[in-house]
C-alpha cells in the first residue's frame, strides 16, 4: 500500500541511543525543511531542552506555593526574599540530565519482608538517597506498637529525630505526644513513622527543610510497606507534606484538614502538623487539631468523655 505524502512527512527519524542523536539516511521531513539531518538533530535536542526547562519552571513553581503554604501552617505571616536569589530565579534553567538518570535508577519497591522488624533491618541500612546518607545520623524508621490500631504520619525527621533515632521527638512532637495522651492514649499504643526516613540535609547544620517531591517518591515504598505490615485501621497524615505524601496528590491543608480521605482503603484524616500549634497557640487553632482527633475517637469507637468533647471551646 502508498504512503500519503503527510505520514512520510511525519516519519520519524531514528534515534540513535548511543550518542543520542538522531541519524540515518535523509528523512522526508529533514527534506521538506530543507535542512541536514545534523541541524535536525541539534533542532530536536534544542526542543528537549526547552521541554525539560518547563517541566522545571512548572516544578519550582509548584514547590514554591507548597514551601509557602507550609510556612503559613506553621503560622508564618511575612516572607522574606534574599534579592540574590530573587535574582537567581531570572536566570535560565540548566539541564540536569544526570539527576534524571539518578532518579530512574531508583528502585520503587522494598524487598519483601514479612515483619516489621525484618523492614526495619533493611530500612536502617538505605542507601537510595546519597546526598541523605551522608548527612543524615541515623535512619528514623518509627515508633509504636506494631499492633496498632492509629497511626500518625509525618513528614521528615528533623535534628533532634536524626539524633535519638525517633520520630517525633522535638518541640513539636511532644505536642504530638500529649494530642496523644488527651485522646487517651500513649506512643506506645499506636504508631508514629514519617514519610522520610532520613533527614533532609540542610546547608547549614541547624534547622529543617521539608522533603522533596523526589525525596519523597524514593522513600515512600519504605513507608507503603510498613503500613501493609501494620495494618492500621485508621491514619492520622500530619500536615500537608504528608497527606501529599500519602494520597500522591497536591493539597491545600486549610481546606483539606477534617475532611474524611482513603489510603489504600484505610480511613485517613488529614489534619495540620503539630509545628503548627507551636505558632498558633490560639483556641481556635487548638480546636481545630482537637475537632479532627475527635473525629478519629468516634471512626474507632473510643469512649469520649464530656470534657474531652468540651476541650479548646470559648468559655
Ligand atoms: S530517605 Fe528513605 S530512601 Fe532515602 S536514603 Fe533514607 S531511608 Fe533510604
Amino acid at each position: 500500500m502508498g504512503c500519503s505524502n503527510e505520514n512520510r512527512l511525519l516519519r520519524k527519524p531514528k534515534h540513535n541511543k548511543e550518542n543520542n542523536s538522531f541519524s540515518g539516511p535523509k528523512s522526508p521531513l529533514t527534506a521538506f525543511l530543507g535542512i541536514t539531518q545534523d541541524k535536525f538533530s541539534v533542532w530536536a535536542q534544542n526542543i528537549v531542552l526547552i521541554l525539560r526547562q518547563v517541566n522545571s519552571y512548572h516544578q519550582l513553581l509548584s514547590a514554591t506555593v507548597d514551601h509557602l503554604e507550609r510556612e503559613q501552617e506553621r503560622g508564618q505571616r511575612r516572607v522574606i526574599v534574599d534579592p540574590a536569589k530573587l535574582n537567581a530565579l531570572f536566570q535560565p534553567l540548566a539541564a540536569t540530565p544526570s539527576q534524571s538518570a539518578e532518579t530512574s535508577s531508583v528502585p520503587t519497591t522494598v524487598p519483601n519482608s514479612n515483619t516489621l522488624a525484618e523492614l526495619r533491618e533493611q530500612a536502617l541500612t538505605c542507601t537510595r538517597c546519597p546526598h541523605l546518607v551522608t548527612s543524615r545520623k541515623q535512619v528514623v524508621f518509627g515508633v509504636g506498637s506494631e499492633t496498632a490500631d492509629l497511626m500518625f504520619v509525618g513528614e521528615a525527621p528533623g535534628a533532634d529525630e536524626d539524633a535519638q533515632g525517633e520520630p517525633f521527638v522535638g518541640k513539636a512532637g511532644q505536642l504530638l505526644t500529649k494530642i496523644i495522651q488527651t485522646m487517651g492514649l500513649s506512643r506506645d499504643e499506636v504508631y508514629i513513622a514519617n514519610i522520610l526516613k532520613c533527614r533532609p540535609d540542610t546547608p547549614q547544620r541547624s534547622g529543617n527543610r521539608p522533603p522533596t517531591a523526589e525525596e519523597m517518591t524514593t522513600c515512600s515504598p519504605w513507608l507503603h510497606r510498613q503500613i501493609d505490615l501494620i495494618n492500621p485501621k485508621l491514619i492520622v497524615a500530619l500536615g500537608k507534606t504528608a497527606v501529599e505524601g500519602l494520597l500522591e496528590q497536591q493539597v491545600a491543608i486549610t481546606r483539606f484538614r477534617g475532611t474524611w480521605q482513603t489510603y489504600r482503603g484505610i480511613s485517613l484524616m488529614p489534619t495540620f502538623h503539630p509545628a503548627y500549634l507551636l505558632h498558633q497557640q490560639s483556641l481556635a487553632s487548638k480546636r481545630k487539631i482537637w475537632e479532627d482527633m475527635l473525629a478519629v475517637m468516634e471512626k474507632l469507637s473510643m469512649p469520649i468523655s464530656d470534657k474531652q468533647r468540651g476541650f479548646f471551646l470559648p468559655r
